[in-house]
């Protein structure tokens, strides 16, 4: 049985916006603090859905696409109109997207929920994570590692 499952998202440009989508719900959903994720989105926190590649797709006004490194290894995809941060790829990670989960239209389920938090050691002094049970890791954790 296949399951039919389809998330959509964009930028914020009102016109000829920057369109995604996939087409399998995400291999994990997790929070992440580092600073990388938060400073180039201006937020204390990122909410990240891990999409397999051949489920993700550009499918509006790829042309206003451009890429920032963050990291050599880091690659982080923008619209360069109005700036909005859609999703990035790390090449540690070559068959997935990272999507950013609030750039999908607010009424879309991403297909899944966040089970942790990672780089918990970079997180903004001014924000106070919820008392929600899930693992905090210090640094990078896959899904089901043990707390660090
Ligand atoms: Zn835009
Ligand atoms: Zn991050």
């Amino acid at each position: 049985m296949t399951e039919s499952f389809k998330a959509v998202g964009g930028c914020r440009c009102d016109q000829n916006p920057v369109r995604y989508e996939y087409t399998s719900r995400p291999a994990e959903v997790h929070y992440c603090l580092c600073t990388d994720c938060t400073d180039i989105c201006g937020g204390a926190l990122a909410l990240i859905a891990v999409v397999d590649r051949s489920s993700f797709k550009i499918t509006a006004n790829a042309n206003k696409l451009k890429c920032f490194h963050s990291k050599a290894t880091c690659h982080r995809y923008f619209c360069s109109e109005c700036g909005c941060h859609m999703y990035l790829h790390v090449d540690s990670f070559p068959d997935f997207e990272l999507v950013h989960i609030p750039t999908l239209d607010r009424e879309c389920d991403p297909g899944g929920k966040p089970d942790r938090w990672v780089f918990v050691r970079s997180k903004h002094p001014l924000l106070t994570l919820p008392d929600d049970g899930l693992p905090r890791h210090q640094g990078w954790a896959n899904s089901g590692e043990p707390v660090a």
